[in-house]
């Protein structure tokens, strides 16, 4: 009998695991789009979101607070009872459907809801107060997409719970202005009271008085804002609004005894901290469930119209995916332009002591804030090209089957000390060396026929054009040497 060829063990595992092929789906003539105001995060943004959510999650582990994480899908109820039933959130931006079990759900607007229903369902008053916690996540608001505001957005977020004290409204706020001087973005925070609910009685009552013999020159959304959430007229941004405004009654004006007090406390542990402030007026905040302190976090970046903010359509956002149907694309694009200057708060929060209460726990005094993710990284990208912050440091390139194999297995190797990349599916030097060049690598590692053989590897600096060659086996020892060698000289 003729000898067989001897089958290797995984050709024969293929063997036997044959599987017919699996039926691809037919191609579509038209490239589906995100849903509109919704994005891809791409790679080339990757460094920013890194930086942005790494910063947001060591200050918070850094001050001591903890991980929360509320689903993303919540009782409609939640927002209706603890954001408000006459906000904009409610009345006109969530995305809410009845699922298979007739439940009205909602995907979230905000996180403040959720940890205050969360901070009642696990008993946390029961903890040693305050309870500090901290987010970060998708939330979804259906809003008209401009510059800097998406239906899909991302916040870190912190919660303090269950303590009034003024120190915890400039604690968080602190928190908010170390997180942009980590990273470098200037800032101005804004400040204001809009007291308790017995002080803004009687300022919604001057309001009404100022307001209602103004009321045809109102825009629209501030007529039905007099009779239903007469706070929110004080920050409309319409051009006939932002004009009635002048001479308009004052928060700060009518702040009972105790509220007056708490605002100057917390302004007076701003200024021991050495953070500046405006006091502003006009910031109010959307949401019902806010009193006292509010606040908001605006980067400092020159208009124009904030020259440095980011234009729009995004890369991966087609003109299709920001053209509405019930809006002109003319329309639009002046209310991009407009939203440059208005829509650039990148932070903003403030006390909410009802809000617990309200969702049906005990009476718990709260503060927090929530930053937009989107924002801080259009800032962060128009602020430091990507090549000056991050690059991959090591590339390792192969020639020849067997050296591909190697290079694969010491990808695993290297990559606890230093980050690698490599191009495993190219054949030819030239072209790995070309894709190193052009991710700004430092040192690449080539393994060829030979290297393979003798058991070494070159290393090559791809700045100076040098290469050596080491022992296989010290490569991991090699490579440490280099890069601290590097840091040094950096230093
Ligand atoms: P808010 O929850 O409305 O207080 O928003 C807090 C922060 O989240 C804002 O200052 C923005 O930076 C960000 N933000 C809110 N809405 C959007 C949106 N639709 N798109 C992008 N960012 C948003």
């Amino acid at each position: 009998m003729p000898s067989k060829i001897k089958k290797s063990a995984v050709q024969t595992r293929l063997q036997t695991q044959t599987r017919p092929p699996a039926q691809l789906p037919k191609a579509q003539s038209e490239p589906l789009q995100t849903p509109r105001g919704m994005r891809d995060i791409l790679p080339q943004e990757e460094i920013f979101w890194k930086i942005a959510t790494s910063r947001a999650a060591e200050l918070s582990s850094a001050f001591g607070y903890g991980y929360i994480e509320t689903p993303i899908l919540e009782h409609k109820s939640l927002f209706v009872r603890g954001v408000g039933d006459v906000t904009d959130i409610v009345q006109k931006e969530m995305y809410c459907f009845k699922d298979q079990g007739g439940d009205e759900l909602c995907l979230r607007p905000e996180g403040t809801a959720a940890v205050a229903r969360a901070y009642i369902n696990h008993g946390m008053l029961n903890l040693p107060q305050p309870v500090k916690l901290w987010y970060l996540g998708p939330f979804f608001r259906r809003e008209r997409p401009q510059a800097g505001r998406y239906r899909e957005f991302h916040q870190w977020s912190v919660e303090v719970l269950g303590d009034e004290h003024p120190i915890l409204d400039a604690e968080v706020i602190s928190l908010a202005m170390a997180f942009f001087r980590d990273l470098e973005i200037p800032v101005t925070l804004e400040m204001n009271s809009i007291g308790c609910l017995e002080c803004r009685a009687g300022f919604k009552e001057e309001l009404a008085k100022f307001y209602t013999p103004k009321r045809e020159l109102l825009c629209d959304s501030c007529k039905v804002r007099l009779g239903s959430n007469r706070m929110r007229l004080l920050d409309c941004k319409e051009p006939q609004c932002e004009m009635l405004r002048e001479g308009a009654p004052q928060t700060t004006d009518h702040l009972c005894d105790k509220c007056r007090d708490h605002f100057i406390r917390v302004l007076e542990y701003l200024d021991e901290v050495s953070i500046p402030y405006n006091l502003n007026t006009q910031i109010v905040r959307g949401l019902d469930y806010y009193n006292r302190t509010v606040f908001e976090i605006f980067p400092k970046i020159e208009k124009p119209e904030a020259a440095n903010l980011p234009k729009i359509p995004e890369s991966n956002e087609t003109e299709n995916s920001l053209s509405d149907s019930a809006v002109s694309s003319g329309e639009e694009k002046a209310s991009d332009e407009k939203a440059l200057g208005q829509q650039s708060a990148l932070g903003g929060g403030g006390r909410y002591d009802g809000l617990v209460a309200q969702l049906g726990g005990r009476d718990t005094a709260a503060v927090g804030f929530s930053i937009g993710l989107e924002r801080v990284v259009n800032v962060l990208k128009t602020l430091k090209p990507a090549s000056s912050i991050a690059v991959p440091r090591l590339f390792v390139a192969q020639l020849g089957e067997a050296a591909r194999r190697k290079a694969l297995l010491l990808w695993h190797t290297l990559r606890k000390d230093v980050p690698v990349v490599a191009a495993l599916s190219k054949d030819g030097l030239k072209a790995q060396l070309e894709i190193a060049n052009r991710l700004n690598v430092r040192f690449a590692i080539i393994i060829g026929q030979k290297e393979v053989l003798d058991g070494t590897a070159i290393i090559r600096d791809m700045e100076a054009g040098i290469q050596e060659v080491v022992d296989y086996n010290r490569l991991p020892v090699e490579i440490k040497k280099k890069f601290a060698e590097e840091k040094k000289a950096i230093s």
